[in-house]
């Protein structure tokens, strides 16, 4: 009845091609220099876990299903044409939902017609039983996933407002809800479809509950722990239709998801369990943000001066963040870092594992506008070079060199490591206003220093007016 067990030798072996093809892709993925090969490699290892599903199951209408390929090819390769790179938090979340809903679909399927999708037991008449809990949990997380990426969808696109809404009473709430779907799937076996309903409906729910109190600030983590939690219904689904490949998938997407989202609750001093948990403990993340305000005395400079000091130094470090994708400058930064390479000066890029607004966010703008990789480094790397460099240019980046992260106990940011480009001899420090806070809505401490001169404007400009200087 099994059909893993009837498959022929080959079917497992270009399964397990496929499997070691997406760990190739995890790995590739691991760095900007190899990501295009990594990507390569998950493109093959899909195709052949496609194809392989297709040619030895029995399909009702081939042609429908390339019809469907072809039209959701169509749609994801204009969508990943049009989309800005600041926006690909919230597609990330869409795909998600998809996921999420695809794995609600396929088990919403196979209870309907358990024959076709071979999960009857030995007497023909009803659903096998650990079918019945793989299927109960496929459905879970899949409907989870879905409800929660179009919450999260709706608040990092601005559809709905990123200040958590804090339910009375949500983590007994929650907490009912999550016991009533386990109760739930474990009672399935009963096999009526009421249960089956309300498995879904509920999950629905909790998807919905869960999301909601999350703020803004925390939304990326959630989004990657929505892509576990993704990885995780394909796997289950995997199980219900003994499909190796999507088992081993899922399994990689799921467990690679938990990673990076406790690497990004590292390093934005977060607590993993209170993200997931929902809003936990009530921290609002800080994204609310307070307004920078004090009157202190602080400097301003030009794009003339800054040509000037970045000219003399032996060594730049650059500090990209959040202003430089909002404005595009890194093709400008690029051509600022070759002038100054033929002046003699050494430029090394620093990133902060947050910058930006998702993971890699810094490192993929670079790469576009070519910055070699050898001069990108991650911030424990190079963060003690600051104190033997002499121009640190931060580039519409805030939080993530705000030095209230190591000295501030009541900051929304204490505990993130930061970047310290305060040790260098002279801060450049582009930003559009004085007024205007980063992410954490939080005053910065290096805006006021002695060897700090804040150069106001749009990045991308104040770079083009940099270059301009320079190339005179
Ligand atoms: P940030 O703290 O958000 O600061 C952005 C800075 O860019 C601000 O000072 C802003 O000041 C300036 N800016 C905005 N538009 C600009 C423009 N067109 N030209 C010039 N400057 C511009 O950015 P960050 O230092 O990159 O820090 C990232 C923050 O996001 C952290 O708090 C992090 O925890 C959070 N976060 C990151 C991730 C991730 O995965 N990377 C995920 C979730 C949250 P003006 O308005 O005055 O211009």
């Amino acid at each position: 009845m099994h059909e893993v067990a009837a498959a022929p030798a080959w079917v497992s072996l270009a399964y397990l091609v496929s499997g070691v093809l997406f760990i190739l892709a995890l790995r590739g993925l691991s760095s900007p220099a190899s990501s295009r090969r990594g990507n390569r490699y998950g493109m093959a290892g899909m195709l052949i876990a496609v194809v392989t599903t297709l040619v030895t199951h029995e399909v009702a209408s081939l042609p429908e299903i390339l019809i469907a390929i072809a039209i959701g090819g169509v749609i994801g390769f204009v969508t990943a044409k049009k989309i800005a790179m600041t926006d690909m938090p919230q597609l990330v979340a869409a795909f998600h939902s998809l996921v999420g809903l695809a794995a609600v679909l396929v088990a919403i399927a196979a209870y309907l017609n358990p024959e076709a999708f071979h999960v009857l037991d030995p007497s023909g008449l009803d659903i096998l039983q650990v079918s019945r809990i793989e299927m109960g949990l496929g459905v879970a997380i899949g409907a989870i996933t879905f409800s929660g990426s179009v919450i999260a969808f709706l608040k990092l696109n601005g559809n709905m407002g990123g200040k958590p809404i804090m339910l009375p009473g949500r983590h007994i709430i929650n907490l009912g809800t999550l016991a009533a779907i386990i109760v739930l799937v474990g009672v399935f076996h009963l096999n009526t479809p009421e249960l089956f309903v309300a498995i879904v409906v509920l999950s629905f729910i909790i998807g919905f509950l869960l999301i909601i109190p999350i703020g803004g600030a925390d939304m990326p983590v959630v989004v990657s722990m929505l892509n576990s939690y993704s990885g995780w219904a394909a796997a289950a689904m995997g199980f219900t239709l003994h499909n190796t490949a999507m088992i081993i998938t899922g399994a990689l997407v799921g467990s690679s998801g938990a990673i990076l989202s406790y690497i990004m609750c590292r390093a934005m001093n977060r607590s993993f369990i209170s993200v997931i948990a929902g809003g936990f403990g009530g921290d609002t993340g800080g994204a609310a943000g307070g307004e920078a305000k004090e009157q202190r005395p602080w400097k301003r400079g030009s794009a003339e001066d800054a040509a000037f000091l970045m000219g003399q130094a032996e060594q730049v470090v650059i500090v990209p963040g959040y202003g430089m994708a909002v404005s595009q400058a890194q093709h400008a930064l690029r051509e600022m870092g070759d002038l100054l390479k033929a002046e003699g000066v050494k430029v090394k890029y620093a990133i902060h594992p947050v910058a930006g607004r998702m993971p890699g966010h810094m490192n993929v703008l670079l790469a576009e506008a070519n910055v070699p990789y050898d001069e990108v480094f991650e911030l424990e790397d190079i963060n003690s070079e600051f104190s033997q460099t002499d121009v640190a240019f931060v580039i519409g980046a805030n939080d993530v060199t705000n030095p209230a992260a190591k000295t501030d106990k009541t900051s929304p940011i204490y505990g993130m490591p930061i970047l310290d480009v305060a040790n260098a001899k002279t801060v450049l420090f582009v930003k559009r206003s004085m007024g205007g806070v980063g992410y954490a809505g939080v005053d910065n401490d290096v805006f006021y220093m002695d060897n700090t001169m804040m150069l106001l404007g749009d990045a991308k400009k104040m770079v083009e007016e940099i270059v301009k200087s320079m190339a005179h």
